[in-house]
């Protein structure tokens, strides 16, 4: 089985290698991203491989039907780069549904920690010897409420790290999941209600048509003054310009970002010694209340090695039986996970 593999990083390497020994499938590593200049890399391989910022849309999916390329491997949870409904019935979409929720939930306290105490600004002091305190002065999680929108495998773990902090939790899913609520110290609210009383929102929800910048504007203005928005889930889930006029206007007392709608040309790249054209990015950025991390949510060596067991394991299963259970459908308007294996 051989499987062109799209936007390789040194990091993928190592586990795909050993559990693709292990099964019988051979790697062929790309730099590039998977798009509609470099699919013609993909002819020849059974598969494709990609990852969250490769591009593929109508074309390229065309691209590799035309190929007879008849798999395409996410190795992530999200297929929002993927048009879903162009590749029913023409390539078979596969994903890792789940990997390490506890990899992306436990970096989102860490930037909340480090948001909240200042660590981002103390290390660069220390670092100079110098030791003043001045402007650290953050505040305690213990008894705060913290608003978490999306409670499914990752809201959950970052709902029981927040409850080992002493905070509220207040969630909004729009599949509530039965269980979850405690009625006491965790409730399910209306989004109104997160937005108005939450001292901190975490989102953990897909990227859909409906959740498309769910933090824009209308829903800023009904935070409490100082509210921190973390975003370790999809950069289109906040809409970037709002998000900085209400940083300028001291509504939003502080944002932790892993993720950025335009994230797609920049992000897991050095452009250290470049100029950045992206003036909202960069003034993101420069604020003092505002930490960025490159999409390192997931990057655990326990996430790395099941995203990569998976992977291999779903291109085995699609190739040798025909089918895989954590194969994605298109039914009913949306994408769907695959139940009986017979998604064409
Ligand atoms: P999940 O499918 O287990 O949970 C998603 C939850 O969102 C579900 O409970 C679902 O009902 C809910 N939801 C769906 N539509 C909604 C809507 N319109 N409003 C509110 N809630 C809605 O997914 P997960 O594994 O917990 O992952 C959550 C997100 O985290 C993924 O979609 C992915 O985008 C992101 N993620 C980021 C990284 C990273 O490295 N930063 C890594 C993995 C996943």
């Amino acid at each position: 089985m051989k499987i062109a593999f799209f936007d390789t990083k040194p990091y993928d390497k190592e586990f795909f290698d050993m559990y693709g020994r292990q099964h019988g499938v051979k790697f062929k590593y790309y730099e590039a991203k998977l798009n509609g200049d470099t699919v013609g890399l993909a002819k020849d391989f059974d598969g494709v491989c990609a990852f969250v910022n490769d591009t593929v849309d109508a074309s390229v999916i065309d691209s590799l039907n035309a190929m007879g390329v008849k798999i395409l491997a996410l190795r992530c949870a999200g297929y929002n780069n993927v048009d879903m409904k162009h590749a029913f019935g023409k390539i078979h979409v596969l994903r890792v549904p789940a990997y390490s929720p506890y990899a992306v939930a436990e970096h989102t306290m860490a930037l909340l920690l480090t948001s909240v105490r200042r660590i981002h600004k103390a290390y660069i002091r220390t670092k100079d010897f110098n030791f003043s305190l001045a402007g650290f002065t953050g505040f305690d999680l213990h008894g705060k409420t913290v608003g978490i929108i999306g409670t499914g495998k990752i809201g959950r773990v970052f709902t029981d790290i927040c409850k080992g902090f002493g905070m509220k939790v207040l969630a909004y899913d729009k599949f509530p999941v039965q269980g979850y609520a405690d009625g006491e110290n965790v409730k399910y609210v209306d989004t109104d209600t997160l937005f108005k009383e939450s001292d901190v929102i975490s989102l953990h929800c897909p990227l859909t048509d409906e959740t498309r910048h769910i933090i824009n504007k209308d829903s800023i203005d009904k935070c409490k003054k100082g509210v921190i928005i973390l975003n370790t889930s999809r950069g289109g889930l906040v809409d970037a310009e709002a998000l900085l006029n209400g940083i300028k206007e001291r509504k939003v007392g502080a944002a932790c970002l892993d993720v950025y709608e335009e994230e797609a040309d920049l992000f897991f790249e050095d452009y250290s010694g470049h100029i950045v054209e992206d003036d909202t990015l960069a003034r993101l950025i420069s604020m003092p209340n505002v930490i960025v991390t490159s999409h390192q949510a997931f990057l655990t060596k326990e996430a790395l090695s099941n995203i990569a067991e998976t992977t291999v394991q779903n291109i085995v299963d699609m190739i040798k039986d025909g089918q895989c259970r954590n194969e994605l459908c298109f039914r009913g308007g949306s994408a769907v996970d695959c139940k009986d294996g017979k998604c064409f």
